[in-house]
């Protein structure tokens, strides 16, 4: 059975306030930000193909135009349309897959700092046990506090233990009919969410967290680009300078 990626690419805030015209497509250490997960998922081999989820027409045309030459005609690209929240481009995407599909990762193409041995690991955890999560954990101090949070009084200013924390990365990689039903479930009920973790386990499903030691930010502010480039570089020079 084959498996699929999901790369997102819809959304309102790809624009950044005016810093570019498309935070997906924005040149980032020689290519753009999208072709960085693609080139990813293609080093690795654990997909036959792809789900790019787009925000409009103009948009998909310059996805197509800067995946062509990554992607041989024998691989499966299909396009999806974005919707108004993250899960309703989700949604999208997962229909968008063949209904045999195997695995799904979801992955917000925001994050061009994946990398070949995070998506191996994934793979191996997601046939396991059906759901995975690429993953961090939180090394700063986090206090839970009120949407307004000044002036802050000692009773609202909440502290969390931080060892038992964790960042959400994507992708986020589940069999393919289990996060269909999760997220039909969400949708139906009108349950916000953030993130495909959050639709799986509240469908009732575990996920399995996959530590990453590397960095795999999203891109969201202007500034993100120069320091997500300067990793992107760092990355192509160690590749470059380790033995064959
Ligand atoms: O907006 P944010 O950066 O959190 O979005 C995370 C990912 O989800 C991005 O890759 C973005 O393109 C995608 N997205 C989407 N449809 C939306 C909102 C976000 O495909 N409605």
């Amino acid at each position: 059975m084959a498996s699929y990626a999901i790369l997102l690419a819809g959304g309102s805030g790809s624009r950044m306030r005016g810093a570019v015209s498309d935070k997906i497509l924005a040149p980032l250490a020689g290519f753009p930000v999208l072709v960085h997960s693609l080139r990813a998922f293609l080093s690795a081999e654990v997909v036959h193909g792809f789900v790019i989820v787009c925000r409009d027409d103009a948009q998909q045309s310059a996805i197509q135009e800067a995946v062509q030459p990554w992607i041989s005609p024998a691989f499966s690209l299909r396009w999806a349309r974005g919707g108004k929240e993250r899960r309703d481009s989700v949604l999208n995407g997962l229909l968008a897959c063949p209904d045999d599909a195997e695995l799904v990762f979801i992955h917000d193409s925001a994050r061009p700092l994946l990398t070949t041995s995070a998506l191996l690991e994934l793979s191996v955890v997601a046939l396991r046990d059906g759901a995975a999560v690429l993953a961090h954990r939180v090394k700063d101090t986090i206090k839970q506090a009120p949407p307004h949070p000044r002036p802050v009084s000692p009773a609202v200013l909440q502290d969390l233990d931080r060892s038992t924390l964790w960042a959400m990365e994507t992708p986020q990689v589940f069999r393919h009919h289990l996060i269909l039903d999760a997220y039909r479930q969400i949708i139906s009920a009108g349950i916000p969410i953030t993130d495909d973790v959050a639709a799986a386990i509240h469908a009732g499903h575990p996920v399995s967290l996959v530590e990453n030691l590397s960095p795999n930010p999203k891109i969201t502010e202007p500034h993100d680009l120069h320091w997500v480039e300067f990793l992107l570089q760092q990355n192509a020079a160690a590749e470059s300078a380790s033995p064959p």
